[in-house]
């Protein structure tokens, strides 16, 4: 008697997505992520490797120290006789389901040119986040000599 063994090839994921199929992650978005409240779709991005990154908008706090710019040099973006200050840019971000981080960026203009620059951004764990703004309102009561 002979035994015929026929193996079929495991399942896998696949390795192409259309652009109109459903995001291979299927989870759904924080609360707080544009995604969710614009109700658009994420992208399929490969440096994720299938997974969708949630972010917030981010919140937008005055950087009066560093480079501005003015419409003028900016181009489209900007009003004529407009001027955007240097920000600091905080949002929420989270990949799957992962804890969420919160990301601090600084939007700053170098001359001559009217590219914004982010430069090295800061990446906290919730309990960093808390320990900074604590650490943050100690030195603003510093600063005003309270
Ligand atoms: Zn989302």
């Amino acid at each position: 008697m002979t035994t015929t063994h026929t193996t079929a090839s495991p399942e896998v994921r696949p390795t192409v997505y259309s652009a109109t199929a459903p995001h291979p992650d299927a989870g759904p978005c924080p609360s707080w992520c544009w995604v969710a409240r614009t109700g658009e779709t994420h992208e399929v991005e490969v440096r994720l490797g299938g997974e969708v990154e949630h972010a917030s908008d981010p919140l937008r706090v005055r950087a009066s120290l560093h480079g501005g710019v003015r419409a003028s040099l900016h181009g489209g973006r900007l009003s004529d006789g407009e001027t955007e200050f240097a920000s600091v840019e905080p949002h929420l971000e989270t990949i799957g389901t992962a804890a969420p981080a919160i990301v601090v960026a600084l939007r700053h203009y170098t001359y001559p040119g009217p590219e914004h620059h982010y430069g090295d951004v800061l990446r906290l764990a919730v309990t960093d986040a808390e320990e900074l703004a604590q650490v943050l309102a100690y030195l603003v009561q510093q600063a005003k000599g309270s």
